[in-house]
């Protein structure tokens, strides 16, 4: 349905209006145009001039809609369309216009300009809300210059510390703070972290689920929790002739059991148990030496507390028989924690009538990925949309989402949003 057959139309119910697919299209390719690379993707790392470019040009689009902008102390860009009542909560959405270096067009910018596809649908249909709608890029999602990930709406949420995080240096040695001055959005705007009724994401899946069911929404009933850890193995570099099989101290040995054992323990936490051995330095490193020491990194997920507690229990109790058995030391150190996210009541319903609503094939999903909408499920009901992406592939310059799925996720998103922000006629 085209706009102006929409305008025309004297009939027009509030389940018939639809967001502007070729708008919410154009407006990505145009994103896309700052930092493209030759093989199609997007190079845009957070508070680069790339970065500001993009930023002025969210805010420029968005102003053109007539809302507020406010800029916090971590860079953070909060667009808002009043609404009626001062005192009403907002409703928000939003999420990342910064990418990886070898990054797509999606990974966030959909959900910013979905966001600004809600905006643009609300004026153009004229629609009045109770509520304000808040729309909300988020400093340093990606976390690739600056760690840690998901910065901006860390501190936000008091999760993480805004004086910390302006010290964070890029491997140059500019900090984050430095950096934000340099683009010009070191802002100075209180931004209440109350009065939030619903705050959703709407977001690629970055896995292969909603493909592989042939489903156009996953509704995000929460996500993940995640233990991180490293881990050293000690043992004994040897000659590979001379020493016997009896007599070895094989570091590499304990770490190839650890990581089968990791494997084992996610399958026996089905069906959200997760486990990765994503790094592993072998030293010395010489095919004729057997292997004095192993740095490797683990990563287990689950979506329930207690499994994921059970998981680090197992894999403790593994990482000590191995130990053991193989004569190695070790040292296993936790390196992130994050707790298992269930998304609000409100918002989840709100996305899945939605859906149902418009016509959507859809089904219930949990994020296995991090995300700004978990660090705002600490401070506000949260929810997130999902839509399928080409192969679940991202954080790569292929990642690709087709037009009719990113439209489906942006109406999702509008009624979503409108259910919580109360329309008045
Ligand atoms: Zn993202």
């Amino acid at each position: 349905m085209t706009t102006a057959q929409m305008d025309t139309s004297p009939a027009n119910t509030l389940s018939e209006l639809r967001t502007d697919s070729d708008r919410l299209w154009q407006s990505l390719m145009t994103l896309a145009e700052l930092g493209a690379t030759p093989k199609g993707g997007v190079n845009r790392q957070a508070l680069t001039e790339l970065d500001r470019q993009a930023r002025d040009l969210f805010i420029q689009w968005c102003k053109a809609e007539g809302c507020t902008i406010r800029i916090d102390a971590i860079g953070n860009i909060f667009a808002r369309r009043a609404g009626t009542d001062p005192d009403a909560p907002a409703v928000m959405t939003g999420s990342h216009i910064d990418t990886q270096p070898t990054g797509g067009k999606f990974d966030g910018c959909f959900g910013v300009m979905a966001g600004l596809e809600v905006l643009r649908s609300l004026n153009q249909h004229d629609i009045k809300t109770r509520c304000p709608v808040e729309v909300v890029v988020w400093t340093n999602e990606e976390g690739c210059r600056f760690a840690p990930c998901m910065m901006g709406s860390g501190v936000h949420t008091g999760q993480l510390s805004l004086h910390e995080m302006l010290a964070q240096k890029d491997s140059d040695g500019v900090t984050a703070g430095e950096a934000l001055d340099s683009i010009g959005y070191r802002g100075s705007d209180e931004i209440p972290r109350e009065n939030v009724r619903a705050f959703f994401e709407s977001h690629i899946e970055q896995g292969p689920i909603l493909e592989d069911e042939e489903t156009t929404i996953g509704v995000v009933m929460g996500a993940l929790g995640q233990r991180w850890f490293d881990l050293t193995l000690t043992g004994q570099e040897a000659h590979a002739g001379p020493t016997p099989m009896s007599l070895r101290q094989d570091a590499m040995l304990g770490a190839a059991e650890i990581t089968v054992a990791a494997n084992r323990i996610a399958i026996d936490h089905a069906p959200h148990g997760r486990g990765t051995v994503g790094v592993m330095q072998v030293h010395p490193g010489s095919r004729n030496v057997i292997p004095g020491q192993v740095n490797m990194t683990i990563d287990l997920r689950s979506l329930e507390p207690d499994s994921l507690t059970a998981m680090v229990a197992e894999l403790k109790e593994v990482v000590e028989a191995v130990s053991q058995r193989h004569r190695l030391t070790y040292e296993l150190t936790p390196t992130a924690d994050f707790v298992p996210e269930h998304f609000a009541d409100n918002c989840v319903n709100a996305v899945r009538n939605a859906a149902s609503q418009l016509g959507y094939s859809h089904l219930d999903i949990v994020s296995g990925a991090g995300h700004d909408a978990i660090f705002m499920g600490r401070i506000a009901p949260a929810g997130m949309i999902f839509v399928p992406c080409e192969g679940g592939i991202s954080h790569n310059e292929i990642e690709n989402a087709a037009p009719k799925d990113l439209h489906a996720g942006c109406n999702v998103l509008f009624h979503a949003m409108l259910d919580q922000a109360e329309i008045v006629s």
